[in-house]
C-alpha cells in the first residue's frame, strides 16, 4: 500500500506547473508520448514519465531545459547563471549544469527548517567551515600548503587544500585542528571520509578538539565506521544534509535521525525496486526542482536508492512531504548476492560495522559470487580479521560466496573526490531491478 504522504498546499500547484513547462522544453518533446494528458491526476502523470538522466542532460544541454522567456547569454553576462560542472567518477559522467546561486541559496535555506539544529544555528552568515575533498570544493594546491587567509571565502572556510587525502602530514592534520579552534565554526560541513580520517589521528593524540554546533556530512554516504571514528573525537550533533548540483537540497536529516524531504524546493518520486531486491520500501528517488525559472529538472534520476519510512512518522513532529528512514547508497555501489539478488551499500554496510577496529574498506565484485574485499586496519590478528570479516560476508552474500581480503596501508579516493566503499566492476542496469508494474509517489 502507497504510504499516506502529506504534502504543502501549493505543492500540486507546482509539481503541474513544471511538468507542463517542462513538457513543452525540447529535452522532454518526445517524453509527451508517455503523458496521459490533463484529464488524469497530477501523480499519475508523473508516474507515467520516464526519468531524466545525466546522459538526457548531456545531450540537451543547455537549451533544451530553458524556457523561451529567458536568454542564456544574457544570465550568463549579468551572472545571474553560470555552468558548472559536476566532478563525476569518471569522464562518462561528468555533466555540465546552469548554476543559479540564488535558487541554491533558498533551496539551501529552506532545508535549514529540517533540523532543529540548523533552524538554530543557520542565520545566513553563520561561521562555516568545511572539510572537503579540494577537487569538489575550495581552493586546490596539492604541492604548497596555503596559509589560512587563502582558504576563505565570505562566511566559509576550507580546511584541506588537497584532492588526495594521502598528502595530508601531521602538520596538515595539526594545523586543521588549530584552525578550527581558531575560527570556531558555529557549523562544520564535512565528507564523512575525510572526517574520518582527521578523527583517526586526533583520537590518537592528547588534547580537546573544538566542538562546532553541528556537524552536517554532504558529499558522500556516511559510512558507520567513519561514524564511529568522529564519535571518538566529536559530540557534536550530526545530520546527513542530501542533495546534488542538478537539484538542489532534497532531504535532510532531522534531530531524530530520519530524511524529511525540502517540499519547498522540490517533488519527489519514488520508484520501488522489485521485492526480491527490497522493494517496495526501497526505491530510486527522481527529483523535480521548483521555482528555478532557468533550468527545469523533471524526475532527474539523483543515483541513489531510499528507504521510505512505513509509517511515515517522526517523532520530531515534521509531517510535510516524504519521510525517508534511511538513503540506502548509490545504485553504482550495490553489489549481488550469490542468488543475483541487490545488497544495497547500507545493507553491506552496516554489516562491515560490526567489525571492529576497521579504518577503511572497498568491496569490489568481479563476477557473480566473487568478492575482492580492500581492507585498511591497524588490527595485528589478521588471520581473525580475516575470518570474522568472512563470516560477515557470508551472512549478507551468502554461503557459498567466494571471498579474498586485499590488505591496504590506506585507501585512496576516486576521480571523482570521493571514496568508494563498494563497486560491481561488471554494469549493472537499474531497470532490471525496478518494479515496472508498480507507481509510488
Ligand atoms: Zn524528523
Amino acid at each position: 500500500m502507497t504510504p499516506a504522504y502529506q504534502f504543502p498546499p501549493d505543492y500540486y500547484k507546482k509539481s503541474l506547473e513544471v511538468l507542463e513547462t517542462s513538457l513543452s522544453l525540447s529535452a522532454y518533446r518526445p517524453w509527451r508520448e508517455s503523458d496521459p494528458g490533463p484529464s488524469y491526476p497530477v501523480d499519475a502523470r508523473y508516474a507515467a514519465l520516464p526519468a531524466l538522466t545525466k546522459d538526457d542532460i548531456r545531450a540537451h544541454f543547455p537549451d533544451g531545459f530553458v524556457p523561451p522567456d529567458k536568454d542564456i547569454k544574457k544570465g550568463l553576462e549579468s551572472g545571474e547563471i553560470n555552468f558548472v560542472q559536476t566532478s563525476g567518477s569518471s569522464s562518462s559522467v561528468r555533466v555540465t549544469n546552469i548554476w543559479n546561486q540564488r535558487w541554491w541559496d533558498a533551496s539551501e535555506r529552506a532545508s535549514w527548517r529540517l533540523n532543529s539544529h540548523t533552524a538554530r544555528l543557520a542565520t545566513g552568515d553563520q561561521p562555516e567551515a568545511i572539510l572537503a575533498n579540494a577537487r569538489n570544493v575550495g581552493f586546490i594546491s596539492d604541492d604548497a600548503d596555503l596559509p589560512l587567509e587563502k582558504r576563505r571565502l565570505s562566511r566559509f572556510f576550507y580546511l584541506n587544500e588537497k584532492t588526495d587525502p594521502s598528502r595530508w602530514t601531521p602538520r596538515i592534520m595539526d594545523r586543521m585542528l588549530r584552525e578550527l579552534d581558531i575560527f570556531k565554526p558555529a557549523i562544520l560541513e564535512a565528507n564523512p571520509s575525510l572526517l574520518a580520517k582527521l578523527c583517526r589521528y586526533a583520537a590518537a593524540k592528547p588534547g580537546s578538539v573544538f566542538q562546532p554546533g553541528l556537524i552536517t556530512f554532504t558529499y558522500e554516504y556516511p559510512s558507520s565506521l567513519h561514524l564511529r571514528q568522529i564519535r571518538r573525537v566529536f559530540t557534536s550533533p550530526l545530520a546527513s544534509s542530501y542533495g546534488t548540483t542538478e537539484t538542489g537540497y532534497i532531504f535532510m536529516q532531522c534531530e531524530a535521525g530520519k530524511f524529511h524531504q525540502n517540499t519547498g524546493s522540490c517533488r519527489v518520486d519514488i520508484q520501488p525496486l522489485k521485492k526480491e531486491h527490497g522493494g517496495p520500501d526501497v526505491g530510486r528517488i527522481l527529483v523535480t526542482t521548483f521555482d528555478n525559472p532557468w533550468y527545469y529538472m523533471l524526475r532527474f534520476d539523483v543515483g541513489d536508492l531510499g528507504r521510505i519510512d512505513e509509517k511515515q512518522h517522526c517523532p520530531c513532529g515534521r509531517d510535510s512531504g516524504i519521510i525517508i528512514a534511511a538513503i540506502e547508497g548509490r545504485f553504482i555501489n550495490a553489489t549481488l548476492d550469490c542468488a543475483g539478488r541487490l545488497v544495497t551499500l547500507r545493507r553491506l554496510d552496516e554489516s562491515m560495522g560490526g567489525i571492529r577496529d576497521i579504518d577503511e574498506y572497498r568491496l569490489e565484485q568481479s563476477a557473480p559470487g566473487v568478492y575482492n574485499l580492500h581492507l585498511s586496519s591497524q588490527r595485528r590478528d589478521r588471520d581473525r580479521l580475516g575470518r570474522e570479516v568472512k563470516e560477515k560476508l557470508r551472512k549478507v552474500y551468502g554461503k557459498d560466496a567466494d571471498i579474498s581480503i586485499v590488505y591496504e596501508d590506506f585507501l585512496c579516493p576516486e576521480d571523482s573526490g570521493k571514496y568508494c566503499l563498494a563497486k560491481t566492476l561488471f554494469p549493472l542496469k537499474i531497470e532490471d531491478y525496478l518494479d515496472a508494474g508498480r507507481v509510488s509517489w
